[in-house]
């Protein structure tokens, strides 16, 4: 399984894929992913203008209540809840990160509403701190399953099969290649296979015709 190839073969076919969640600092980007869980990341950027004119950073946020959140997300999946980890989350940060969003794995999966997935998009897009983890979401687990890099279904597990085989100064990208090619490429239903690049790497090439 020749990997690297298959990742330079992606960056050639996909050079501007990167994260397409709306920030413009690490507090925006933490909110933004905590949001898009069980959402398109449109739909946030739909709503997260307003909701970061009212609410700019952990202070505001944390002195307003879940009720004040709602109307503000409320075109988004699950906000009654995500209102809720949203408030408990900037409490968190004020009271234990000097209102600063924390540079640490561990420190980011104990806030509320927050989980592997959602911190290592911070770590990796807002910190530029690649090395802890590989954000794995619907497209990255189909397509790698794919290919034949793993044969799990969770995400942790997933995770942990691409740590062992992608070179870590690509965790971040890897993401948002398989992203972009899930996207343009290969979707759940009806993959390109003969247009598809990597076709002579792929495990299932040609097996859904
Ligand atoms: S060969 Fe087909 S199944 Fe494999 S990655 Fe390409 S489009 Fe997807």
């Amino acid at each position: 399984m020749d990997v690297e190839s298959v990742i330079r073969i992606l960056k050639e076919t996909h050079p501007d894929s990167k994260i397409s969640l709306d920030f413009r600092n690490i507090f925006e980007l933490l909110v933004a992913t905590m949001l898009s869980a069980q959402s398109t990341d449109q739909m946030v950027n739909k709503a997260t203008p307003s909701l970061f004119a009212a609410y700019p950073d952990p202070q505001t946020m944390a002195d307003a209540t879940a009720e004040d959140i709602v109307p503000y997300i409320k075109s988004i999946g699950l906000y009654n809840t995500k209102s809720k980890s949203l408030v408990k989350m900037a409490k968190l940060l004020v009271e234990e990160h000097n209102g600063t969003v924390p540079a640490s794995m561990k420190a980011l999966t104990a806030l509320p509403g927050v989980g592997r997935k959602t911190a290592n998009v911070v770590m990796g897009n807002g910190f530029k701190i690649g090395d802890t983890g590989i954000t794995v979401d619907t497209h990255v687990t189909r397509i790698a399953n794919r290919i034949g890099w793993t044969t799990e279904k969770s995400a942790i597990k997933i995770e942990k099969d691409l740590m062992r085989i992608i070179p870590e100064e690509d965790w971040v990208d890897i993401t948002h290649l398989l992203i972009s090619h899930g996207r343009t490429i290969c979707p759940a239903r009806h993959p390109q296979c003969k247009s598809c690049p990597i076709s002579s790497h792929c495990e299932s090439a040609f097996s859904f015709q």
